[in-house]
């Protein structure tokens, strides 16, 4: 636990008794995974973009100890929240108990999630519930810690966690966890698409694993991150992304949901430069080449049908919402 960071004569400042955080959801322009390792993980590299699309938690301190939490949703992807743990398990009440061990403070908070990050989407949204929940109660708490002890606490509840706390561009090695901010030119203009049911994670990478046995396919190892990716992000040209974007994970999220193909193959013909799927999928990221085409791409997307939404990346990690007035 990290020293006060106030001396004895200088009170801290009150804590307020409710916070609202939001924490972006990310993707993923770039995503290679190595073979399966003994530990269970696959090692990963990958480039992570932070999106304008974010989940909002708000902490508000209650008489009787322990975590609550309670779920909506609202925004344009219209994400269905039942299957959602509302208990110990929940992802925001898991980084709660996390902050509240760490700093030794008693719990006694109530977790409200604003749900716009499609549930099991391949975008992080649990983990940006997280890293929001992280936020709010060390602002709740007043405990005051560096993002870093923020950082370390974020690793030990997911891979995704650290990066939603931190936000914009960034490299993520080991299980993704491992990041080092990348220069990026903002903003890259990106359509979301949401499927209708959610993919599991781990059900994805056994299904990498299945193929790649299948195909007699060796997976590259140490993984690395293509320079051509990070040079495209510090480029800012999307042209250049479209021709280099790739996500080890695709073809198997297409096996477990090959419906993802068409859904693919319509943002391109409805002028994507490129459409990918994020992470672990299923929501389908399309690349556009402006703002512009993005606004109209949605409209294209929308009118066939799908729940789509156009965002910008990168934008900052978990934030500090201003207090609602009245
Ligand atoms: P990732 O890409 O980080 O692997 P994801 O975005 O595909 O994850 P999430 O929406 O983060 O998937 O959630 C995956 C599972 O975690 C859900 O199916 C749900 O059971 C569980 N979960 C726990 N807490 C949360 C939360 N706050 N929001 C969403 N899901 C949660």
């Amino acid at each position: 636990m990290s020293a006060a960071k106030f001396s004895s004569a200088q009170a801290p400042p009150a804590a307020p008794a409710s916070v609202r955080v939001r924490a972006p959801g990310k993707i993923n322009v770039s995503l290679r995974v190595g073979p399966l390792r003994a530990d269970g993980y696959h090692g990963v590299a990958s480039v992570y973009l932070a999106v304008s699309l974010f989940e909002e938690v708000q902490a508000t301190v209650t008489e009787s100890p322990g975590i609550t939490v309670t779920v909506d949703s609202d925004g344009a992807l219209q994400v269905p929240v039942g299957g959602i743990p509302l208990g110990p398990d929940n992802l925001a009440a898991r980084a709660a108990q996390a902050l509240a061990s760490f700093a030794e403070k008693p719990t006694g908070v109530h977790l409200h999630i604003t749900k716009r990050v499609p549930v099991a989407g391949g975008m992080g949204g649990g983990s940006a519930d997280a890293a929001a929940a992280l936020v709010a109660c060390d602002a709740l708490w007043n405990t005051h810690l560096s993002r870093e002890e923020l950082a370390g606490i974020a690793a030990g509840l997911g891979a995704d966690v650290p990066f939603s706390l931190l936000g914009g561009t960034a490299v993520g090695l080991g299980i993704g966890d491992r990041l080092t901010p990348a220069i990026s030119k903002t903003p890259l203009h990106w359509v979301l698409v949401a499927s209708d049911s959610g993919l599991s994670t781990p059900a994805v990478y056994r299904a990498l694993d299945a193929l790649r046995t299948e195909e007699q396919l060796q997976a590259e190892e140490p993984v690395e991150v293509d320079s051509a990716i990070l040079a495209a992000m510090r480029s800012g040209n999307a042209r250049d992304l479209a021709a280099v974007m790739s996500n080890d994970l695709q073809a198997a999220a297409l096996r477990l949901a090959p419906e993802l193909a068409d859904l693919r193959s319509a943002g391109v013909r409805l002028g994507a430069l490129a459409g990918m799927v994020s992470g672990s999928g299923p929501t389908i990221a399309f690349l556009a080449e402006d703002s512009g085409a993005a606004t109209a791409l949605e409209a294209a997307l929308r009118a066939e049908g799908h729940r789509a939404l156009a965002v910008e990346g990168p934008v900052s990690g978990a934030r500090l919402l201003p207090a609602v007035v009245g």
